[in-house]
């Protein structure tokens, strides 16, 4: 099946490309929470954090220090939030790393449903036991 970000990184897909390396690929989210929304996708085909190998991962963080670097220069954010989706909440199958540029009245706001919360206390007796 065709992979969407696959297509965008070998270029039959149009994107605005912010940077490129031997490993991954980085543009602007179509779709963006804020101004200078991005995503770090890497050139390999991998589906979800389970996938990728320490090398990868270091590489990549690597590379959300200089965009958080490009982005305080040039945009003036005064935060960046960093996502990462696996499962129910990943809409496009290709691993890929959101950084989500934060700024004073951007008013972002998540919304969970606090009705279906366990005790706290449950919790980390399912998660340690
Ligand atoms: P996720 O829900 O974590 O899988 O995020 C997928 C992201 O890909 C969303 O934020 C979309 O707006 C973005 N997206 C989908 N199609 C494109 C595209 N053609 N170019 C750039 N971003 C895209
Ligand atoms: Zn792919």
């Amino acid at each position: 099946m065709d992979c969407l970000f696959c297509e965008i990184i070998k270029g039959n897909i149009p994107s605005k490309k912010v940077y490129e390396d031997d490993k991954v690929f980085v543009f602007l989210d179509i779709n963006p929470n804020t101004n200078g929304h991005m995503l770090i996708v890497p050139k390999k085909h991998i589906v979800t954090v389970d996938d990728i190998d320490n090398d990868l991962a270091i590489h990549i963080l690597e590379v959300e220090k200089k965009l958080k670097r490009l982005l305080e220069e040039k945009l003036n954010i005064e935060g960046l939030t960093i996502v990462q989706n696996n499962g129910l909440g990943q809409d496009v199958k290709h691993y890929h790393v959101h950084l989500i540029p934060r700024y004073k009245d951007d008013n972002w706001k998540t919304i969970y449903n606090k009705d279906i919360l366990k005790d706290i206390e449950e919790t980390i007796k399912e998660i340690t036991n």
